[in-house]
This record gives structure tokens, C-alpha cells and sequence, in this order.
């Protein structure tokens, strides 16, 4: 079954080809319209009735999804795929060339790959091209220099369900479950180059038509296939037999490292029947996939049990409502957290300085909190806690005044603006925000965002010494270009007996689900339920809070 996701980029593949071969504009604007709504829906498209379709789409749209539910395949892209060469797909990932630019560079100049392009743009052909200019040319140039420097790296949400997808359908071809992801993917690496699977199938048997859904493969070396998605993520499948299945999974997983530390352990054998097989016969415990990242010791000592997962969170912390930058209403968004079981929400937009995302000024942020008082009256026994997103001056100070901060439920912090720091000015202006009386939650602590820009740098040990000392809690923000605090730190947090809070920052109701990358990135840490705090039950969240936060 298609997810959301997936069905948002083939309906934006199918757009920008519409316009690429210069066929029906106006599908293609529906088509980029409906990716949009499907993509931030938050139920599945593919399960609703042909009713509720009609209700939210045109004809045009519903039909399609129609047809993507019978076959999981839409005939017209099928076709339109055939007619491209390879080189445009990967053109459609440079930032400001869409199906009609591309239209035009490959029927009226013959450029079909970004190589040809770079050539036309140094040379300076483009700009005599109807349309591109010299300011586009040198735009193109900048644009295929920032898409080559992000090393073809993709944010690991945006390949998890396609690498999952892809499993799935091979293992149903094959009719074999000795099918799984190695490398990055199953490592869960926050960033990742490439989809890779191990198959206990031989390179013969992937046969081309049979993968068409998911990979247009390239080439067949020994022992490998190599291919990609739709959408351009390589794809290599490197083929073993039923005997040497798990010795490849577990090799092909873990970093070097880790491997070899396991593997040196083991003396002569070559088969096993499993992953846990490998690890009892080294006499190490067994370390989960996303850990196996080296050989730190509180690698070996997280037991798989204790550590986090999705079905734990009880509550959703850190969202935005139309009250400053977020897409849905606060009844909305407080509802949906309430309709998929969660027991509270704490609500947190952002605060007056942050003013290009629509931060409250003092007396209105009073007016939510009476709106949230209302609202509790008639949701409970569930939980409305008033909250904001708290701006981090330069100064280290906080953007209102304490009177204010001590009305809220709870406070997170963040730097949102002026984030060209040094390693000493940054530190010091986030202890400064942690040791005020009223701050409950360290928001995305570096302000990094993934294969976008690093964030600024930071001494990690004095900020959560400073966390430890304050009973700050610091937050994993689940933004998939985030996951800030990397987990990296979670370590030494925990050592220091620091909780940690698992936070979707969604400015929708589609973005609470954003949990899930949090709480896959915070496992490669090692993060227990026990030391997550929105973990924690509402009961116990109630006692915390009175315990912990001055009035
Ligand atoms: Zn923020
Ligand atoms: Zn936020």
C-alpha cells in the first residue's frame, strides 16, 4: 500500500514530467496542488472511500488515486518514465529547475544531464537561451554546486518508507524473508547516501520488469545490483546465499568498528543461523541495528528493552497552532492529539521577537492561555498545558519578562535568530537561558538544520552540566532536518541524569507524527524510556511539574 509520502512524489514526479514533455498544464498544476494536501494530511489517502475523495479532490485527482489503489501504479507515468532519458530525473533535483525550465533546455539546447548543463552554463550558452538570462545562468551554476556538495545525501525520513517498501516487495517477489536493509538505512543514520539490501537471491533472478515499481536498474556487476527509486535514491542490492545470509547483514550493518569487535571474538565460524547467533558467540550482549554505530561501552550495556520506542510517548510536546506560525487551529491540533490517544499536549508557539513567524506579543499570549483554560474544561481528562516557545535573546535573556514566564505550565527556550556565534559566545548565552528560574525545556539546542547548515558550535559538556544543575530538560526535536540535540550527547545526558523529551515542533497536525525520527534518532544514543520525560504518563508529568517548576 502507497503511503502518503510516496504518493506525493509521484504526483509530483508526474507534474513536473506533464510540463517536461510539455503536455496537460493543467493536470500538472492539480497534480502539484493535491501533493501538497496529501502530503500533509494525516490520515492515509489510499484508504479513503471514493466519497470522501471526491469531497477533498477533483475528478481528475480522485480518478488517478483510484487507479493507484487498483495497480499501486499510475499507466501515464509509466509511460512518461519511458520517454525521459536517465540524466533529466536527476536535473529535477537541482533547487529552481522545474518541469517547464527543463522543458525547454532539453528540446530547444539538447542538455539531458547535469553534466551537459554545468558545460552550457560556463560556457555561457544558457543565457542566450529565450527565458534564462545571465542572472538564471549563474543561478544554475550556484544551485548545482549546493545540490553536489550535499553529497547526494538524502534526510533519512525522506528514504525510510521507499527503502521499507522496496524490502517488502522483494521479499514477496522472491517469496523469501532472507531480504533485509544493511548499511545506513537500517543503521538509521540521520542522513543517508544510499539504499542498501541484502538478498539472499541470485543477480539473475532480479529481473527488471519484476522491480519496476520501485528501481530502474542500471547495471548488474558481480555480486551486485545496482539501481534507484523513482524519485533518484541508489539503490544496491548486493546478492549472497541462504548459508552466508546473516554473516552479510551483520557485516554489512554495523560500521568497521563495531564489526570487527564483535567478529574478532569469534574464531573459525563462518555461517549463522542469526544476528543474535553472532553476538552469543562473541559473548557480547546484543546491540540493536541503529546502535551498531562503534564500540563505545554503553553500547554493549543498553539492553534492547529499556530502550525508547514510538508506542511509549504519552504526550505531544512542542507545537505550533495559527496562533503564530502553525497551519492548524488550536481546537484542531489539541483534538488530533487527543484522537490518537495521546494524554496531553503542551502547546508552545513562539514568543513576540520571533515576529517573522508570528510571535505573541504579552497580551495576547494571556488571551491563549484563557482559550487553553476553556478548552481543558471540556477535553478533560485530558491535558492543555500553556506553554511558548521562548525566545533566546543575544543577550541570554529571555524574550518576556519572569511575571509573564511563571504563567505558563511549562517554558522551552530556543535561539532563533543571530546564529553566527563563536564556540564561547554561544555556550554562554544557552547557560544563561537554562538557569533562568522559569525554563523547563532546552529547545533544538544547536540549531542545526541537516545538509542545510550546521548550527553553531557548542562545549556540550558545560551546557548539560548546566541542564543537570537547573533540572533542564533537553529536547530531541523530531523535525527530520533537525533531530537536535544529536544523539550523539544523549550519552553523556543520561549520565548526568538529564531527561530528555522527544518533540515533534509541528506546525501541523500531519508534523505529529514526526515523533517516530526523534525517537528512532534518540535510540542510536542508547535512550531508555525511563529517562524520557514525555515518556512519562500525565500523572506523573502533573507531579513533575509541581515538584520541579517555581510558581
Ligand atoms: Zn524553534
Ligand atoms: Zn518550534
Amino acid at each position: 500500500m502507497l503511503s502518503n509520502s510516496e504518493i506525493r512524489r509521484l504526483f509530483n514526479l508526474y507534474a513536473e514530467l506533464l510540463l517536461l514533455h510539455q503536455q496537460d498544464e493543467r493536470l500538472a498544476a492539480l497534480l502539484s496542488g493535491a501533493a501538497y494536501r496529501i502530503g500533509n494530511m494525516s490520515e492515509e489517502v489510499i484508504q479513503l472511500s471514493p466519497k470522501e475523495l471526491s469531497k477533498l479532490f477533483r475528478a481528475d485527482i480522485t480518478k488517478i488515486l483510484r487507479e493507484l489503489k487498483n495497480t499501486s501504479t499510475i499507466e501515464a507515468v509509466e509511460e512518461l518514465i519511458e520517454l525521459t532519458p536517465q540524466g533529466l530525473f536527476e536535473m529535477m533535483r537541482i533547487r529552481g529547475l522545474g518541469g517547464k525550465k527543463l522543458s525547454v533546455l532539453w528540446k530547444k539546447a539538447g542538455i539531458d544531464s547535469i553534466d551537459s548543463l554545468l558545460d552550457a552554463c560556463k560556457k555561457g550558452t544558457i543565457s542566450d537561451i529565450p527565458g534564462f538570462g545571465v542572472k538564471t545562468q549563474s543561478n544554475i551554476i550556484g544551485a548545482i554546486e549546493a545540490y553536489r556538495s550535499s553529497e547526494d545525501r538524502f534526510h533519512y525520513a525522506s528514504v525510510a518508507d521507499t527503502a521499507d517498501a522496496l524490502v517488502q516487495e522483494l521479499q514477496r517477489i522472491f517469496k523469501t524473508k532472507l531480504i533485509d536493509l544493511c548499511g545506513e538505512v537500517r543503521r538509521k543514520t540521520l542522513t543517508v547516501a544510499t539504499i542498501e539490501i541484502v538478498a539472499a537471491v541470485p543477480v539473475k533472478n532480479v529481473h527488471k520488469t519484476a522491480l519496476r515499481r520501485f528501481i530502474i536498474v542500471q547495471s548488474s556487476a558481480k555480486g551486485e545490483t545496482k539501481g534507484h527509486t523513482l524519485d533518484e535514491i541508489p539503490v544496491t542490492i548486493y546478492h549472497t546465499t541462504k548459508n552466508d545470509f546473516y554473516h552479510q547483514l551483520f557485516v554489512r550493518t554495523g560500521n568497521q568498528r563495531h564489526v570487527q569487535k564483535v567478529l574478532k571474538k569469534i574464531k573459525g565460524a563462518q555461517q549463522y543461523p542469526s544476528e543474535s547467533a553472532i553476538y552469543k558467540m562473541a559473548r557480547l550482549p546484543y546491540v540493536v541495528p541503529e546502535m551498531r554505530e562503534d564500540v563505545a561501552e554503553w553500547t554493549f550495556k543498553r539492553s534492547a528493552d529499556d530502550l525508547l520506542t514510538t508506542g511509549d510517548i504519552k504526550g505531544v510536546v512542542h507545537n505550533h497552532t495559527t496562533w503564530s506560525d502553525g497551519v492548524d487551529s488550536l481546537t484542531d491540533f489539541v483534538q488530533a492529539c487527543k484522537l490518537r490517544q495521546y494524554e496531553y499536549v503542551v502547546i508552545s508557539d513562539h514568543s513576540k521577537n520571533a515576529h517573522y513567524a508570528g510571535g505573541l506579543k504579552e497580551e495576547k499570549v494571556v488571551r491563549q492561555m484563557q482559550e487553553i483554560d476553556k478548552l481543558n474544561k471540556k477535553l478533560a481528562p485530558f491535558r492543555i498545558f500553556k506553554s511558548i516557545e521562548c525566545d533566546i535573546l543575544v543577550s541570554g535573556d529571555l524574550d518576556y519578562l519572569n511575571d509573564l514566564l511563571k504563567q505558563f505550565d511549562l517554558v522551552i527556550v530556543s535561539v532563533h535568530q543571530l546564529l553566527k556565534m563563536d564556540e564561547t559566545k554561544a555556550t554562554k548565552r544557552l547557560i544563561k537561558a537554562i538557569e533562568n528560574p522559569y525554563t523547563t525545556i532546552m529547545g533544538h539546542i544547536s540549531g542545526r538544520q541537516l545538509l542545510i547548515r550546521p548550527g553553531y558550535p557548542l562545549n556540550y559538556k558545560k551546557v548539560i552540566d548546566a541542564c543537570a544543575a537547573n533540572k533542564v530538560i533537553i529536547e530531541v526535536n523530531a523535525n527530520p532536518y533537525r533531530l537536535d540535540i544529536d544523539w550523539q550527547h544523549i550519552p553523556y545526558a543520561l549520565q548526568k541524569g538529564v531527561m530528555i523529551s522527544i518533540n515533534p515542533d509541528a506546525h501541523s497536525i500531519a508534523e505529529i507524527d514526526n515523533i517516530r525520527w526523534g525517537v528512532e534518532a534518540a535510540r542510536k544514543g542508547g535512550l531508555t524510556k525511563d529517562m524520557t520525560w514525555n515518556a512519562m504518563p500525565l500523572m506523573k508529568i502533573e507531579q513533575w511539574l509541581k515538584v520541579n517548576r517555581r510558581k
